[in-house]
């Protein structure tokens, strides 16, 4: 219903076009390739975008693996559409320039290039360092459209929910690759559906061990933490009622992947990753975050270390609230 007759219209020519150059064609899996074209496109629509980049997700392929060629796109859908493709195209190469291996490659060579034996805090920033540089060459081969990055996106996130169906070796190359380069950019982009969903896949295929370790573990208490999360909140409910803010509270399912950091980062075993069981409050305005944060520590005990400050000193993706422990 998002979409007028005339988006609808493209967007069905585009998938016309994708299911006739695809032809033929197989996904690993077995299944006809443009079922890969059309969940892209699913994933682009799910996020409400406009016409004209459904299309191109719908088309992202057909340049690199059909007799496509740009020309036609720009002829039968435009610039626009047939840039965005050539973005996606181009993309493809991306991952070679400053895949994780090189990082790692690089990050050996400056331990052994370091004279004492440092600490995990300087190996880590080294770690980030790195990290930030990778990130910044990718943005620096995107040609500064952003569309084009929520495509690649859409069909790694694609790919991902399908890896399953490759041999060990490839799963693994491709899911470090989603770690070390596609969920740092959802993250960098606030996009956090596909950041969390890109890294607890990324993480299920890297480290399957302890994946599904957690998994269990998460699923065993599902229940009782579902529980506890509601009557939490119904407390926070009530907490807040004479204050006269509007508050909209919601329970946050921590990830995997962020418990298993977690666990690394403070050392601790899965019981003792204290977050597991987390609440959302959103409030209208800044002033209102901090006063729910005043009512909330006069009434449960805040453990001490556990409060974060994001909204005076924001992330570096422009990401602001207010964390804390109780
Ligand atoms: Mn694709």
């Amino acid at each position: 219903d998002y979409y007028t007759l005339s988006d609808r219209e493209l967007i069905q020519r585009a998938f016309r076009l994708a299911e006739k150059a695809h032809a033929g064609q197989k996904r690993a899996s077995g299944e006809p390739y443009v079922n890969h074209c059309l969940a892209v496109a699913a994933i682009l629509v799910d996020f409400l975008m406009p016409a004209d980049i459904i299309a191109a997700g719908l088309l992202h392929d057909t340049v690199e693996d059909t007799s496509i060629k740009i020309d036609d796109l720009r002829r039968d859908f435009g610039e626009g559409v047939a840039n965005l493709v050539q973005g996606v195209t181009k993309l493809t190469q991306l991952p070679r320039v400053s895949r994780g291996e090189h990082q790692e490659e690089a990050l050996r060579k400056q331990e052994e290039d370091s004279p004492k034996p440092e600490d995990d805090t300087a190996k880590r920033n080294r770690k980030r360092d790195l990290a930030a540089e990778t990130l910044r060459k990718t943005f620096l081969a995107m040609d500064s459209d952003v569309r084009v990055v929520l495509i690649k996106l859409a069909d790694r996130l694609h790919n991902m929910r399908t890896l399953g169906a490759f041999p060990e070796a490839k799963r693994r190359r491709i899911a470090k690759e989603t770690l070390d380069i596609f969920a740092p950019l959802a993250n960098r982009l606030g996009i956090w559906q596909i950041k969390w969903e890109l890294e607890d896949l990324g993480f299920r295929y890297t480290n399957p061990e302890k994946y599904k370790e957690i998994a269990e573990q998460l699923a065993e208490r599902r229940e009782t933490r579902e529980a506890e999360i509601q009557h939490i909140s119904e407390s926070i409910f009530k907490l807040l009622a004479n204050s006269g803010i509007k508050v909209d509270i919601s329970g946050r399912s921590k990830h995997i992947y962020s418990i298993y950091h977690k666990m690394i980062e403070k050392g601790k075993s899965f019981d003792l990753v204290r977050d597991v069981r987390g609440i959302r409050l959103i409030v209208p305005n800044v002033a209102a975050c901090y006063a729910v944060l005043g009512l909330i520590h006069t009434h449960w005990r805040p453990i001490p270390g556990e409060f974060d400050d994001y909204i005076a000193a924001p992330k570096d993706n422009f990401y602001q609230s207010l964390h804390t422990v109780i």
